[in-house]
């Protein structure tokens, strides 16, 4: 496994980075936690659970007051049970991700090269309100719903600081989803609206930073741009249907033939997924 950490914002934020290193992954998949003041965001995933124990014991009297799951995929609710169970950090997530992670989840072969084989531990999570603060109270988070990516997905923004922790709501590049055969489907016009959502609520901060897993931050022009991305493959995909073409000559048309992900997921995270899910959004 590969570990990194990032400082960010005069050292505000403390941003630990975890990604498998199994053989198939020809890059890094980063799964990010940010430490804010005792405020944890996200837990990491499962094969991460070892070096996650490592991080937080490593922080000495720095202790971790709460741990917020933006949602409940691998890659963000890994950790949420042994933070709980091990070091009695309550945890706390939406109200659609409380049922999931109470049941715990094993998911397939494909997503345990990235995340690991051990699945998500179930945990007893707590409904997060309308915002919650940090430790001393220095920052206070707003929660923004976002569904699209998950339907318990929400995004934390701290409105005096203007920081945007959106984790996978808003993608650094749309060329593939998860489809309705998967468990985790997504819904691009969902997606849309959310990423609006974020436009709206932060439209004041012309400072934001945006934070996505992997050490990366990004300005508010990063809206736009993905706002922009998928009106323009709906445009495309729609001019397309008027023409008469398939779904899959449309995939071919839009983003090229077939790659490694559409078959090592069976299809289950594809192009094709996004051609579909634009198609619904248009009928
Ligand atoms: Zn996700």
């Amino acid at each position: 496994m590969v570990v990194k950490t990032f400082l960010h914002c005069n050292q505000e934020i403390l941003e630990w980075c975890w990604a498998s290193d199994h053989e198939m992954m020809h890059s890094p998949y980063w799964a990010s936690c940010y430490l804010i003041d005792g405020l944890l965001i996200d837990s990491g995933a499962p094969g991460g659970v070892n070096d996650l124990r490592n991080f937080v014991r490593s922080l000495g009297n720095q202790k971790i007051g709460a741990c917020v799951l933006t949602h409940t995929h691998e890659d963000h609710a890994g950790g949420a049970y042994m933070l709980n169970y091990e070091f009695s950090v309550p945890i706390y997530a939406s109200e659609k991700a409380i049922p999931i992670l109470k049941a715990g989840y094993t998911y397939p072969e494909y997503r345990q090269v990235a995340w690991g084989k051990e699945g998500v531990l179930p945990v007893a999570a707590e409904l997060l309100p309308n915002s919650i603060s940090s430790m001393s109270g220095r920052y206070t988070f707003h929660v923004l719903p976002i569904p699209g990516h998950a339907p318990d997905q929400i995004a934390l923004i701290e409105k005096h600081r203007e920081w945007a922790f959106v984790s996978d709501g808003i993608q650094v590049k749309y060329k593939r989803i998860f489809g309705s055969s998967s468990s985790i489907p997504e819904d691009i016009s969902l997606i849309y609206r959310s990423i609006q959502e974020i436009s709206r609520f932060t439209e004041k901060m012309t400072n934001l930073k945006i934070f996505i897993p992997g050490g990366k931050i990004f300005g508010r022009d990063l809206i736009d741009h993905k706002l922009q991305e998928i009106w323009n493959l709906r445009f495309e995909v729609h001019e397309f249907i008027t023409q008469g073409f398939s779904v899959d000559e449309i995939v071919v048309k839009i983003f090229g033939e077939q790659d490694i992900f559409d078959s090592l997921t069976n299809g289950k995270l594809s192009k094709k997924n996004l051609i579909i899910s634009l198609i619904e959004w248009i009928k």
